[in-house]
């Protein structure tokens, strides 16, 4: 298996330390807010690093980060009259909600900032003792110019920086690039003990000391989003290694950004959605296609017009799942013949190649077309196992016999033939009673040069 590690800019022959194991690490939320959707691309994507593992046969331990304490969440607090743990607590359960109706599983271990402040304050001795970290009236800094190879995740050098943080310079750093460790707190702030006063740490501190208390010193796949690599993953390759020599982690994976129809996301360009205004109007499976369909390194293009070729790529898959009855058949054990394990492999060919989604899922499409010509059962068994090992089709009860069940579609099909009957006796008050009523139960009429197609809108 190749992965593109970013630390070295080249795919690279992916071996895991400890064989049949995976420990990856992946940047959770802040939780001060509903996560956007180039959050859920993060999310989502790590959620099928971590999937496809396991359907390789990797015993996988997967650590997500919650971060309970930041300014973000203390300003939240204000804003919203609640104290900065109510504020955690109500964001940290939406965000299980959210990526639970995203279909993404759980990680193994999601530790909280909070509860891990005395193995940060010991680390960040640590780097003062060995000299990597100096306090200036109460906050504590890291020292970049006392690691040699400062830098080398997001191949920065340390003069170029200086001359790019100028303007934000802080008089009490020694270099504008050395980063807060230990964060002074100002009145009224949450606040812990430390041998240099009340204050608390830092966010690229809180990464690396849990990380590698769940994992160990060094593990196999740190990963996160693209804006992440600085300062934030740099930040923490920095305290690891100046703390104990060991790498952090042997691959960085990052996922690129999203953008809003050509658009950065901003809340102040009115372009900001979260995950759960989009889960309004499209199922997982969709939201999931529209991410995968592109590969994870390549920046996505968030439009309606996608989005809606998304649901109706999905929607062939559910039309032929529910023609064969899947939910009956899934109980046999597929055969698979020469020509399906040649699929087989194409496709785990595609995904060994760091994880080119696009590729995988247009074998599945591969497979389908297949199926329509022969009919074999065994080939939509094949499309449902590789659907699942990106995760596909979790929720195959409810897509199949609620809200899609085929005695609905045709009554659907029945209410569109009347109200065809009525605009033809130019009753145009029924034929809209009909398009209305629809609507209010979620089936929306659009009329077409081709004739009268519906959807379904929640
Ligand atoms: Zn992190």
């Amino acid at each position: 298996m190749k992965i593109y590690n970013t630390l070295t800019r080249k795919k690279e022959e992916f071996h895991p330390i400890e064989e049949g194991k995976i420990k990856l690490y992946a940047c959770g939320p802040t939780v001060y807010n509903y996560f956007h959707i180039g959050n859920a691309r993060a999310f989502l994507f790590f959620d099928v690093v971590r999937k496809y593992f396991e359907y390789s046969g990797y015993d996988v331990t997967y650590v997500q980060n919650i971060t309970d304490i930041e300014d973000k969440l203390i300003n939240q607090s204000k804003e919203e009259g609640l104290t900065v743990q109510k504020i955690a607590e109500k964001y940290f359960n939406s965000f299980l909600e959210d990526t639970r109706a995203l279909g993404i599983k759980q990680a193994d271990h999601q530790p909280k900032a909070t509860e891990y402040i005395d193995e940060m304050i010991k680390l960040i001795k640590k780097l003062e003792d060995k000299g990597f970290a100096y306090e200036v009236e109460g906050d504590v800094y890291f020292s970049v110019t006392k690691l040699p190879d400062y830098g080398k995740l997001s191949h920065r050098d340390i003069d170029e920086l200086k001359a790019g943080a100028r303007i934000k310079a802080n008089k009490q750093k020694k270099h504008p690039a050395d980063f807060t460790l230990w964060k002074k707190a100002k009145p009224g702030e949450p606040n812990w003990n430390s041998p240099w006063g009340k204050g608390r740490p830092g966010w690229h501190t809180e990464c690396v000391v849990m990380s590698r208390s769940l994992l160990g010193k060094t593990f196999d796949i740190h990963g996160g989003g693209n804006d992440l690599i600085f300062p934030h993953h740099e930040n923490e390759i920095a305290q690891a290694e100046a703390s104990t020599g060991n790498p952090l982690a042997n691959f960085w994976m990052h996922n690129g950004y999203l953008n809003i129809e050509g658009e950065k996301m901003s809340k102040s360009l009115n372009n900001f959605f979260t995950a759960r205004d989009i889960m309004k109007d499209y199922d997982s499976d969709t939201i999931r296609f529209f991410f995968l369909s592109k590969h994870y390194r390549s920046p996505i293009d968030f439009n309606e017009d996608i989005l809606k070729e998304s649901k109706k790529a999905m929607r062939s898959f559910y039309t032929l799942l529910k023609e064969v009855d899947y939910l009956k058949l899934r109980q046999d054990e597929p055969k698979y013949s020469t020509e399906l394990i040649r699929y087989k492999n194409i496709f785990i060919k595609a995904m060994n190649d760091d994880f080119n989604t696009a590729k995988a899922i247009s074998i599945l499409f591969d497979i389908l077309k297949a199926y329509r010509k022969n009919n074999k059962i065994n080939f939509v068994h094949l499309i449902v196992e590789l659907g699942n090992s990106l995760g596909f089709f979790q929720n195959l009860e409810q897509q199949l016999s609620e809200d899609l069940n085929q005695v609905s579609e045709q009554l659907i099909q029945l209410l569109i033939e009347y109200r065809n009957t009525f605009k033809k006796d130019k009753n145009w008050a029924m034929a809209d009673t009909i398009r209305e009523d629809l609507k209010k139960i979620g089936v929306q009429l659009n009329d077409t040069p081709s004739g009268t197609e519906w959807e379904l809108i929640k």
